[in-house]
């Protein structure tokens, strides 16, 4: 049969397949090849009525994280607030970089828009061709939007602790019912400790809440070379090739045609100033030490 890893626990997967969960077990092959079962993997298995059952084969992957440990992501659901707190745009840019360079979608959430507007960050990201919704969890607004992108796809949430998170997979899938902020605060004990990757079925997609932003970043991920990460800047994509220099870094450059349509007002200074702040951290990484 075939099905998907949506948990893994101490050597078992638990495989969804036609409606139901099997408890698994990898095939020894795998081991000998230090193969990894992976939450995401689609997967073949064989079931017997004693419940020794086998995943026998998995699939090619479209794409993986090492940190949350999940594959065949199709949507990087990055969740901001638009005050308490403010977002910081950096880490934004950062992670639709990552979503971008690993063939994943991303997607930006802000949420509060009852407690303030969120127009000065869909201006940012209006030319990027990045989705941007804008929710409220205490009114219902825009929910509804959000929940139709997740339909027949592997989403992962991300989101620094009290943006809205919660609230907003409670909003789209009360099922969940995660603690929120004020509840967790109450009880005074610490969020989101212990916490594997597991997929929930939401509609026809499947859902995964991952813990702070700090688990997605450039050393644990594939590492964006220098000279790949003005593709992963979608709203560039117009101007790459048409700078004077080949080499140039499309930071500051003589003739930078980039630069040119940023004072054109073509691409938001916010994204060059963030592409240019990660150049800044990627440009010496070595070959060696990919
Ligand atoms: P998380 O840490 O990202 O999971 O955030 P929570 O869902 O726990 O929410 C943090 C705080 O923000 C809680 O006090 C929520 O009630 C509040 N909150 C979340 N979403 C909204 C929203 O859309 N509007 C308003 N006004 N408050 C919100
Ligand atoms: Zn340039």
């Amino acid at each position: 049969m075939n099905g998907i890893i949506i948990k893994g626990i101490g050597g078992f997967y638990y495989v969804e397949s036609q409606g139901n969960i099997y408890e698994c077990k990898a095939r020894g092959v795998f081991r000998k090849e230090k193969i990894i079962p992976l939450v995401g993997d689609k997967v073949e298995i064989t079931v017997n009525e004693a419940g020794n059952n086998s995943i026998d084969k998995i699939m090619t992957r479209n794409n993986y994280f090492n940190r949350p440990p999940i594959s065949n992501v199709d949507n990087l659901v990055i969740v901001c607030s638009t005050c308490e707190p403010k977002p910081n745009t950096l880490i934004i840019d950062r992670l639709t970089a990552i979503a971008i360079h690993k063939g994943v979608k991303p997607i930006i959430v802000f949420t509060k828009n009852d407690l303030q507007d969120a127009s000065e960050y869909i201006e940012i990201y209006s030319k990027t061709g990045i989705p941007t919704y804008v929710v409220s969890n205490h009114t219902g607004d825009g929910i509804n939007e959000v929940r139709d992108l997740l339909e027949n796809s592997v989403s992962v949430f991300t989101g620094n602790s009290g943006v809205g998170k919660s609230s907003l997979l409670n909003r789209i899938a009360p099922e969940f019912s995660l603690e929120t902020g004020e509840i967790s605060h109450k009880l005074g004990r610490g969020r989101h400790t212990t916490r594997h990757v597991e997929l929930f079925k939401v509609g026809n997609g499947y859902i995964a809440d991952t813990p702070g932003f700090s688990s997605l970043d450039f050393e644990t991920n594939d590492i964006i070379k220098k000279d790949e990460l003005a593709d992963c800047f979608p709203e560039f994509s117009d101007f790459i090739g048409l700078c004077k220099f080949t080499s140039c870094s499309h930071i500051n450059d003589k003739g930078c045609r980039i630069k040119q349509a940023v004072d054109e007002g073509e691409i938001h200074p916010s994204r060059h100033q963030n592409y240019s702040a990660l150049y800044n951290e990627v440009k010496d990484i070595k070959d060696w030490q990919l």
